[in-house]
């Protein structure tokens, strides 16, 4: 992509910006370019490989180390070795809490929603600061590589990330020192990678299986017209290779009749075998039998002596079939999700290092009927997809627009807490939706707006996402004002809120860094709950409905009484004031069919009353007075 054109005001060459892709992973993350002949390609800075691991090591200074030379203080200084950081991108504690065992380090519990810190050292680090770090690494080894300064990046994040990981990744680039244009999803990268959706004539349903070190997800993608959509993701952000693995070191410790509780308390022994096993696992990707030994020092009772470390291709496949079928299950979710059966998938691609496996990818092309794309090295192909989208950003490639979908509905609180959805689960994105509100008290000059995501019927079964106040609505009776929400929903997945009145012009506008993140568990389970609750939501909204109908009700009876009371006999005056008594009563008893029947006999007691107010008035309009509402 390095382009060379000419300065018209100097007359000198100058080389153009070269614009990165960066795959910031869980284990590793990679950065790739465009190469003069037109190729993606991983750089690899002198000596240093293409992967960097994505762990980050602080010294006693507080200096960071990222990548191999980081990984090796894992052993040595776990407690200032953070590694996953991308799991926890976004996050707050409440979020992670279940997988505490899984960090060497600190990750603090402030007791709040907040985002999560981690300690190394005696100082606090959040994991934006964290990702940074392995971003201005990769930085840095692209412009020692390309000897160019890189300024500019296409970063991926998995689909399921929602506008919060998203936005914490947006600001982890711009920490690093550069300017993301574009976050781009995996998938959509991995496909890009295969040349799928560079032309534009082509239509395809395609499904990305993605399994790495610790994370697996699916996403089925549509493309048309160069358009990209995700249709929907599943999967587990705690399964991967590293439970084979795992799998193994179980199976060593069984067939070595070794005690499990001893040696599973050695973390130097441990760590020895689990990495045995990840060459055991490797090396079965290629033939069908693994048999070394393993010396070992002894430890409590137990004697020095050598561990027998085998293991042939049919033990290890039974070892990992229920963790694989786990996935296999998520693609059937996946395609349910979309509307899909595998025969409608004209595609599949491979993602992730542990689709080296020839389990795995057997079990995959069953599944879909179809063999799979495994032709580019599973570790590179998103960070070459991503390089392919920073060419087309650099407007070197035909305009291709990448859209997502929302995975859950985004709305407002309205009366009574109800949820208002404005963009509905599963809207394409970029998207625009709004709606307009008014105000239910008279003079009310402020309007708080609180923001939510989910499927349920109340918001305090949802999340939470921001909270706002618009502020300086001129007072105006109740029902006048006309506030304009809008939701802008970028190509990153970033929600910006809008809220105009427009009868003053009064406006407010947020960006939404949601105060933590969700898991795709929660996801799931936040759908599901909505799917269980169905039936009670719907009546609780009804009631909901009933009640601030009827308390408006109440509040513009009360407010006519006070205003023009004058039109009316005495006898009108109290028994409107029974009417309204009859349905206060009704609202404290909180039956929604008896709310709505003494609403409507206020209603059509009242209903005469109004009309003779508005005779009133436009006989004096037509007189040239005025009166006031
Ligand atoms: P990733 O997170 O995509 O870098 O994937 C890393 C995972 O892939 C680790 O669990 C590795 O052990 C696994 N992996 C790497 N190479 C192979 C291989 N040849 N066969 C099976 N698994 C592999």
């Amino acid at each position: 992509m390095a382009k060379i054109s000419i300065n018209l005001a100097t007359g000198s060459f100058q080389q153009e910006e070269i614009i990165v892709g960066i795959d910031l992973g869980t284990t590793n993350s990679l950065v790739a370019f465009i190469n003069p002949d037109k190729n993606p390609q991983v750089i690899n800075d002198t000596g240093k490989g293409l992967l960097v691991p994505s762990v980050v090591h602080f010294n006693a200074q507080g200096d960071a180390l990222v990548g191999n030379d980081a990984k090796e203080f894992l052993i040595t200084d776990p407690a200032n070795t953070i590694f996953s950081v991308k799991r926890l991108l976004g996050r707050s504690y409440k979020d992670v809490a279940a997988h505490q065992d899984t960090f060497s380090y600190k990750i603090i519990d402030d007791e709040s929603d907040s985002l999560v810190k981690i300690k190394a050292g005696d100082k606090f680090y959040t994991p934006i600061e964290l990702s940074a770090e392995i971003l201005k690494e990769l930085k840095a080894r692209a412009e020692h590589a390309l000897k160019t300064p890189v300024n500019r990046a296409v970063i991926t994040v998995p689909a399921y990330f929602n506008d919060s990981q998203r936005q914490a990744t947006r600001d982890a680039g711009k920490l690093a020192g550069l300017d993301v244009l574009r976050i781009v999803n995996e998938p959509t990268a991995a496909s890009l990678a295969y040349g799928l959706g560079l032309d534009p004539a082509q239509q395809k349903t395609i499904a990305v299986y993605d399994l790495g070190g610790g994370t697996f997800d699916v996403s089925v993608l549509s493309i048309q017209n160069g358009i990209f959509e995700v249709l929907s993701t599943n999967g587990n952000t705690f399964l991967g290779g590293d439970d084979f693995d795992r799998a193994i070191v179980y199976y060593w410790i069984e067939s070595n009749k070794l005690d499990k509780e001893a040696v599973t308390k050695d973390s130097g022994l441990m760590q020895s075998l689990r990495l045995k096993a990840e060459e055991a696992k490797k090396a079965l990707s290629t033939q069908s039998l693994y048999n070394e030994k393993l010396r070992f020092d002894g430890f409590e009772e137990v004697k020095p002596g050598e561990i027998w470390c085998t293991l042939d291709k049919q033990t290890f496949e039974n070892l990992i079939a229920g963790k694989v079928a786990e996935t296999i299950a998520s693609c059937k979710l996946a395609l349910s999700d979309a509307k899909l059966t595998t025969a409608e998938i004209d595609e599949v691609v491979l993602v992730g290092g542990s689709t080296r496996s020839p389990y795995v990818k057997q079990q995959v092309a069953a599944f879909f009927q179809r063999e799979p794309h495994d032709q580019i090295n599973p570790d590179e192909v998103v960070a070459l997809g991503a390089a392919i989208q920073a060419d087309i950003l650099a407007g070197n490639r035909s305009d291709i627009l990448l859209l997502d979908v929302t995975p859950l509905s985004l709305g407002i609180e309205t009366m009574g807490g109800l949820m208002d959805v404005i963009i509905p689960r599963n809207a394409k994105v970029p998207t625009k939706a709004g709606r307009q509100y008014t105000t239910s008290l008279d003079g009310q000059v402020n309007m708080k707006i609180s923001v939510y995501q989910g499927e349920r019927d109340l918001v305090r079964e949802n999340r939470k996402l921001a909270e706002f106040d618009l502020k300086g609505i001129p007072p105006m009776p109740a029902g006048l004002p006309k506030v304009d929400i809008n939701f802008i929903l970028n190509a990153d997945g970033i929600l910006t809120v809008q809220a105009i009145e427009l009868r003053s012009g009064v406006k407010q506008e947020i960006d939404i860094t949601p105060s933590y993140g969700l898991t795709d568990d929660t996801v799931e389970k936040m759908l599901i709950d909505s799917i269980t609750h169905a039936k009670s939501d719907v009546d609780q909204r009804m009631l909901i409905e009933a009640r601030s109908e009827g308390e408006q009700l109440v509040y513009t009876a009360q407010r006519f009484l006070d205003k023009h009371a004058s039109y009316l006999s005495t006898d009108e005056i109290k028994n409107t004031k029974i009417h309204i008594e009859n349905l206060q009563q009704a609202l404290e008893k909180a039956e929604k069919d008896e709310i709505l029947k003494k609403a409507d006999e206020l209603n059509e007691f009242t209903r005469p009353f109004a009309e003779r107010v508005m005779d009133v008035a436009v006989s004096a309009a037509m007189k040239g007075k005025s009166i006031d509402n």
